[in-house]
């Protein structure tokens, strides 16, 4: 899968498009899900072209790597989800329902999350 660059989170990286930026660093972005499923809904990016969970992980750097979950975990920390419990989604391909193809972690938090798929 080769990445598109017009993506809507690389024209977020871009500027091209606003978002809720809630935290960045030099590799990674957060910022708020324009159509929120709880009432935190965070979607956490790095700034590398990566399409999914399996590029990150096969191209990315170990800093990259590390960077990414560290600007996760203190966006838990920062929001204090660590207190009441969160959730942390990534969607990957058809099955998965991933529908922008630039990897990403949501954090869900604020209400107790209902079952872990639609039954
Ligand atoms: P996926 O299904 O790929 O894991 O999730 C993509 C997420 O991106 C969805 O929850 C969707 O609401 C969010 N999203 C799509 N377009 C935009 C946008 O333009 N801005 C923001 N902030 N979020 C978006």
């Amino acid at each position: 899968m080769s990445y598109d660059p017009s993506n809507i989170f690389a024209r977020i990286l871009r500027g091209e498009i606003p978002c809720t930026k809630v935290f960045e660093t030099n590799s990674v972005l957060a910022f708020k899900d324009i159509s929120p499923k709880a009432p935190v809904h965070i979607l956490v990016i790095p700034k590398g072209e990566y399409c999914n969970f399996h590029e990150f992980h096969e191209k990315a750097s170990p800093t990259e790597i590390h960077e990414f979950y560290k600007a996760t975990q203190e966006i838990i920390q920062d929001l204090e989800l660590d207190q009441d419990g969160y959730r942390l989604i990534s969607n990957y391909g058809h099955n998965g329902g991933q529908e922008v193809p630039h990897y990403h972690v949501h954090i869900l938090g604020g209400t107790q999350m209902g079952p872990l798929v639609a039954s």
